[in-house]
């Protein structure tokens, strides 16, 4: 599903002409390319520009210039093996540029992650869309008690519906708020020859976290691995996880051996300790193993426990 069109700009019509290349191009996501993918409710994220593609990966593993004389089993088999032994250069051969738009609290987290080149919309230079995040209803959850950073059983329908008008009102208050201090003659309505207007760079200060911004975002595919291990994890807050599993769509189409692979051995793996393992031995051994004498806490032991699928 991908983002209702944006206004058509100079750039949009520039980013969708083709050229002839004699570079490696990969069908699936060629046809992905500026595409808005739908996010939230405002959000997307799309492909600007990409390069290399999973031979990119296994011709720097052989540092060969053999392309295509391997069978694709064997390059499979390569990849994986290269992911299961966290030799990870071949990885960073590849490189993805992403457009995103997104609420400001989701970029406060994704903009943790340092090994990325980011160019981001500035509010310093322009005036920010009316355009704020919403959660939908099944995402509106209360504290959990157990997990300091993460949400529990639901809202029922009265709290959510307060929950949602207060955030809605809020959002619509601070932004108007904005505008009025902005006082600029080229917004419509509201502008009061009477008045001076604030700086642009000042004014944003009045919005709330769940305004959209956007940027771009490049990074290789070493680090978006590494990104992806831990915002497309059920940890993550789901609002950065939905950017995450987009972004597994499209590695789906660009990389599939490595996306695989990452599948496989880092994102559905799991790590074990040296206790846990030597948990986990006497297990197999037959022993019945409860957690006061496993010699590992109360949560490393539900975190074996729930690994195992126990
Ligand atoms: C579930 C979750 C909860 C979180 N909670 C919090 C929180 O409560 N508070 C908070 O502040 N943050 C929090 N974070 C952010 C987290 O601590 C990291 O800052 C973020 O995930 C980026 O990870 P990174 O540094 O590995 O990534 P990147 O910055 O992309 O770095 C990738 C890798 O490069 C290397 N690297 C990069 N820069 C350096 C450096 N300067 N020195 C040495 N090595 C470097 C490291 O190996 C690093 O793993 C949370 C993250 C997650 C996923």
């Amino acid at each position: 599903m991908h983002a209702s069109a944006e206004p058509e700009t100079g750039i949009e019509q520039e980013l969708m002409e083709t050229s002839p290349t004699r570079r490696p191009t990969v069908a699936a996501l060629e046809a992905l390319l500026n595409r808005p993918m739908a996010v939230l409710d405002h959000g997307f994220v799309r492909v600007i520009d990409y390069m290399g593609d999973d031979g990119a990966i296994v011709q720097a593993a052989r540092v060969s210039y053999g392309r295509g004389t391997r069978r694709l089993s064997e390059d499979a088999g390569l990849i994986r093996y290269l992911m299961r032994h966290r030799h990870t250069t071949p990885f960073e051969m590849c490189a993805i540029k992403f457009h995103v738009k997104l609420p400001i609290f989701v970029a406060r987290q994704w903009i943790r992650h340092r090994m990325a080149s980011v160019n981001e919309y500035s509010a310093r230079y322009s005036i920010l869309d009316r355009e704020f995040y919403l959660p939908s209803r099944k995402h509106l959850a209360v504290q959990s008690a157990t997990n300091r950073q993460g949400r529990a059983e639901l809202l029922g329908e009265a709290d959510a519906a307060f929950v949602l008008a207060t955030l809605r009102a809020d959002a619509e208050r601070c932004h108007a708020h904005y505008l009025e201090l902005l006082n600029d003659p080229r917004e419509a309505g509201g502008h009061d020859p009477s008045r001076q207007g604030l700086a642009r760079e000042l004014a944003r200060i009045n919005l709330t976290l769940n305004t959209y911004t956007q940027w771009y975002w490049k990074t290789d595919l070493h680090n978006l691995f590494h990104f992806l291990e831990l915002r497309a994890d059920p940890h993550a807050q789901y609002e950065i996880r939905a950017y995450a599993e987009r972004m597994l769509e499209v590695l789906a189409h660009w990389v599939p051996l490595a996306h695989q692979a990452f599948l496989d051995y880092r994102l559905n793996a799991a790590t074990l300790s040296a206790p846990m393992l030597a948990v986990l031995r006497r297990m197999l051994a037959g022993e019945r193993v409860e957690q006061p004498e496993s010699g590992l806490s109360k949560r490393e032991f539900s975190e074996l426990i729930a690994a195992l699928g126990r």
